[in-house]
């Protein structure tokens, strides 16, 4: 693990070297906000450090209801249940709402945290092939006679930058009487209208029954959520046992989540500013004749395919002063090693011709090109 010696933030000292980061998930450079800093602070001389105990016993904070109201209100949900990570919250939301009767449908290119959910459930577990809204189909119908059903997406995969068809989802839950849950992580705060995400940008609010999202990615803070009916959030604060048997989240990093909610729900500009940085880049790097796979998003991979090369061509871009990371199996599949590049709102122009005239050079060099 490489170390970082100072805040998150476009331009970042790691290992003693000053490089610009196309590696975080801070997609509104939000992380080192002073308006969030300034948030947290106040809580800490108000509450503490530490939550003391879990929601159940005595940790359940003014600030934790606080931000599950956010949530609620900018997700326009009846309610909203907050866990300690996406990891978490996936792992506590799906093991308890299926169980060893139920069955799950889940996108073959889910995040990890979605699979572990699903064997923690003990549910049958059926994979569809990415995005292929046939297999989805082939596999619903094939298994029609489970009372307990659930489709489970990511809404924007998180190493190929790809979205999900959710408007066919949704339409073959309907046919088949299925609910869906959808993994809003890279989404929330850089989708839709109002940054509100995916659901909001297919314009599928009551159709979708599970909205999970984080706090840790364009929300610069920690943690997650889960927002949909009230019923269901019961539900969840009664029988998740990933929320229920661990310590609440600290109350500084409730404050500073809704201090960034705030932002993003004011601040459309650093939206359409991150969008684009992603279009400028994008272009630039089909340009140079990069493979960027299917990306729609601010995750845009370079397919390199090998693990070595991939790993040697982001070693070079390092000591260029360029943080880029590659990613190779068991992360991806063999073959399909890639550097991974995340832009943020706070990218200047100079960065971005900065990483495409680097890539090139490197490219060139190692003969991908
Ligand atoms: N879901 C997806 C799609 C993710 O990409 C991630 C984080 N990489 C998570 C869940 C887990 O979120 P967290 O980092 O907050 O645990």
């Amino acid at each position: 693990m490489r170390i970082l010696d100072g805040e998150q933030d476009t331009c970042v000292i790691i290992d003693g070297k000053k490089v610009i980061n196309f590696c975080s998930n801070n997609y509104l450079s939000l992380a080192n906000d002073p308006r969030l800093k300034e948030a947290a602070i106040e809580a800490i001389n108000k509450y503490g450090v530490g939550s003391g105990a879990s929601r159940l016993v005595c940790g359940n904070m003014v600030l934790h209801e606080k931000l599950e109201e956010k949530i609620a209100e900018f997700k326009k949900t009846e309610a909203a249940l907050v866990f300690n990570s996406g990891y978490v919250a996936n792992l506590g939301i799906i093991s308890a709402i299926l169980d060893r009767e139920s069955i799950c449908f889940s996108d073959k290119l889910n995040h990890a945290s979605i699979i572990d959910g699903i064997i923690l459930s003990n549910a049958n577990f059926k994979r569809f092939a990415h995005k292929d809204m046939e297999s989805l189909e082939n596999l619903l119908k094939n298994n029609s006679d489970f009372k307990n059903k659930l489709i489970i997406s990511d809404t924007v995969f998180s190493m190929d930058g790809d979205i999900a068809p959710l408007k066919e989802i949704v339409r073959l839950a309907e046919k088949f009487s299925c609910p869906v849950m959808v993994d809003e992580a890279h989404a929330t705060g850089v989708f839709g209208k109002n940054g509100v995400g995916m659901v909001e940008h297919f314009g599928l609010k009551d159709k979708i029954e599970v909205q999970m999202g984080t706090l840790s990615k364009a929300v610069g803070s920690f943690g997650a959520f889960v927002c949909g009916k009230k019923e269901l959030i019961d539900y969840l604060i009664n029988f998740s046992r990933a929320f229920i048997y661990t310590t609440a989240l600290p109350p500084a990093v409730c404050a500073a989540s809704i201090k960034a909610i705030g932002i993003i729900q004011d601040e459309p500009e650093r939206r359409i500013r991150l969008w684009q940085n992603v279009k400028f880049l994008k272009e630039g790097l089909a340009k140079i004749g990069f493979d960027t796979l299917e990306s729609e998003s601010p995750i845009i991979p370079i397919l390199t395919r090998d693990a070595m090369l991939t790993m040697e061509f982001s070693k070079k871009l390092f000591e260029e002063g360029l943080f880029i990371q590659g990613i190779r199996p068991p992360t991806v599949p063999v073959n399909q090693s890639r550097l991974r590049i995340t832009v943020t709102s706070q990218h200047s122009q100079q960065d971005l011709e900065f990483a495409l005239e680097k890539l090139k050079k490197i490219a060139r060099g190692l003969c991908l090109l």
